[in-house]
């Protein structure tokens, strides 16, 4: 071997171990309040990080010791460090397109909405889609859902859609291009609203696939949705979650998922739920599932593949969450439902679910259905319970998505299950005033009821359920974790009421929502969820201590820090 040749691989060998010892670089936060969030809640004063791993934590003393003299030294002054926060639930992928070509109108009531399409009408030319940016009639001043009445004076010469989520508003450009008449049956599982004298009223509930509107997403290059996902990574980090999940993508969705891991520098773990259209025939989904190309719990430390999902009922906001009982007389206002009788949509028929629930119970996945509704959740524990005869469903960590609504039968049999919550506090601050005009105080009393759940021993992992929008407050849904363990310790709602004190929880246990429980709910518990020697160097440095500041400053904590993967992946600008 000429002597070139060797000390050119000397030479490499050399950058290989500097960039070795670049990534073994040891970083000690100390002289701080370290929560660790273990078995026990240890509280220390120093952690120690090594590569991408948690070294030790401790004493300052033992943890500059340890770290040895030529760590990296971050003196803490005194501020707590949790672990790196989960959210169990949030759309990434549509969350980071949401502003990617510039900010979305924030839309508080009808006259909002009715001002953006005259805008965009003029913008677009005629004939062009006009999508209103979702959110709630729970949350617009009107406090009810609008019809095409109210669109149809602003676009006469384009198709405008709202999309509440589940259910659609369309106005009389849209209905007729569709060829909607007071004739037209709706979907299976669907209706179609009608006004006083039986026309279309434009109100579409889980019955959009009538109209000739393109699908989500449709419009946007790869590149763009690569660029969305860093770009909601970022603001992701900017509030300390250093974990996220995707909760409904398509599997073409999860190849783009693949190309972000190989080809970006993640800031943030993506955990991925897969989502079925179980309005198809059963054995098309029994034979989606079987075909699938990924097996349950398959991928690394940055993206997983964990999850399969369908959509039982419709949403508590838009009046089609299915419940156990009769929407009210105040639903007629609220949600512009025509029969005071009506209980919401079951979009799948219990033995059809029971089938799918088996088809993926059979190849060991972790199942979990959109189930706002009790009756929804009624349905889906039935389900479980089936599965559950032909192999036990607690290693699988079966989950319940939303589960707003439980009464205490349901409460034991997730606990008897193992079934774990994915719950949104967020819901709470934001709806629950006026989901207690519609529901009776009994059903309330139950309404996210994160105490009864910790009593009855069920596991609830906390989420967003984030759509649209950068903002941590504002967008929908909020995002910010710190507001959601704030509503979990308060139960204060954004009328500035409390709902149901009885179901508050301490801040540990808020904290716990997301950090171990929700590391549970995606079988990362060994590699995260707490501050322990051995586990991923995901943490966040607070601005102010969340055990022991006054109460309603919790919401306003920032992340001073956030390192992910023993990385400095945001730092708050002093
Ligand atoms: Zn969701």
């Amino acid at each position: 071997m000429s002597y070139r040749i060797v000390s050119l691989i000397a030479l490499l060998c050399l950058l290989c171990r500097a960039a070795d010892a670049q990534q073994q670089q040891t970083i000690v936060l100390h002289n701080g309040k370290v929560i660790t969030a273990d078995d026990s809640f240890r509280i220390c004063q120093a952690i120690a990080v090594r590569g991408n791993r948690i070294l030790a934590v401790g004493t300052n003393e033992e943890i500059l010791k340890k770290a040895g003299a030529g760590a990296r030294r971050i003196d803490l002054r005194g501020r707590a460090v949790i672990p790196g926060l989960i959210d169990a639930h949030a759309h990434a992928l549509g969350a980071g397109l949401s502003e990617l070509r510039g900010p979305m109108p924030r839309i508080h009531s009808i006259a909002d909405m009715q001002a953006y399409i005259r805008e965009q009408a003029v913008k677009l030319g005629p004939g062009k889609w006009i999508f209103v940016p979702r959110t709630f009639p729970t949350r617009l001043v009107e406090h009810r859902m609008p019809t095409r009445a109210d669109f149809d004076p602003v676009s006469p010469d384009n198709p405008v859609l709202y999309d509440a989520s589940y259910t659609v508003v369309v106005n009389g450009y849209a209905l007729k291009q569709a060829g909607i008449t007071r004739d037209s049956k709706p979907p299976a599982t669907g209706e179609i609203g009608k006004d006083a004298k039986g026309e279309p009223n434009g109100i579409l509930r889980g019955a959009a696939s009538l109209l000739k509107a393109p699908a989500e997403h449709s419009g946007y290059t790869e590149q763009e949705k690569l660029e969305g996902l860093g770009a909601i990574f970022k603001r992701y980090n900017e509030v300390g979650i250093t974990t996220t999940t995707e909760r409904a993508a398509t599997v073409d969705d999860v190849r783009m998922f693949e190309t972000f891991r190989k080809t970006a520098r993640m800031n943030a773990r993506l955990h991925v739920t897969i989502r079925f259209d179980a309005t198809q025939p059963v054995e098309e989904v029994e034979r989606q599932i079987q075909s699938l190309p990924w097996k349950p719990n398959s991928g690394d430390e940055w993206l997983k593949i964990n999850t399969l999902k369908v959509t039982l009922d419709g949403g508590m906001t838009i009046g089609t969450a299915y419940q156990r009982q009769p929407y009210g007389p105040f639903a007629r206002t609220l949600y512009g439902h025509e029969n005071p009788e009506f209980r919401g949509l079951l979009n799948i028929a219990p033995e059809k679910l029971a089938c799918i629930v088996l088809a993926a119970h059979r190849l060991g996945w972790q199942f979990t259905a959109h189930s706002v509704g009790g009756g929804a959740m009624d349905a889906l524990l039935d389900a479980y319970e089936k599965a559950n005869a032909v192999r036990p469903v607690a290693a699988s960590r079966m989950l319940i998505t939303h589960g707003n609504f439980p009464d205490q039968r349901s409460i034991r049999r997730c606990r008897e299950l193992g079934v774990i919550m994915d719950a949104q506090p967020a819901w709470l601050y934001k709806d629950s005033p006026m989901l207690a005009k519609v529901f009776d105080d009994k059903v309330m009393s139950l309404f996210l009821p994160l105490k009864a759940w910790q009593e009855g021993g069920v596991l609830v992992a906390g989420g967003s359920d984030h759509m649209i929008g950068y903002d941590s407050f504002a967008a929908n849904n909020p995002f910010n974790p710190f507001q959601a363990i704030w509503i979990a310790v308060t139960r204060k709602t954004e009328a500035g009421t409390v709902m149901h004190a009885e179901q508050r929880i301490s801040r540990e246990d808020a904290l716990r929502l997301f950090t171990r429980n929700a590391a549970f709910a995606l079988f990362e518990e060994k590699t995260r969820g707490s501050l322990e020697p051995g586990k991923l160097a995901d943490l966040v440095v607070l601005s102010d201590d969340l055990l022991t500041c006054p109460e309603d400053r919790i919401r306003q904590i920032q992340a001073a820090l956030t390192m992910v993967d023993g990385r400095i992946v945001h730092e708050m600008r002093q």
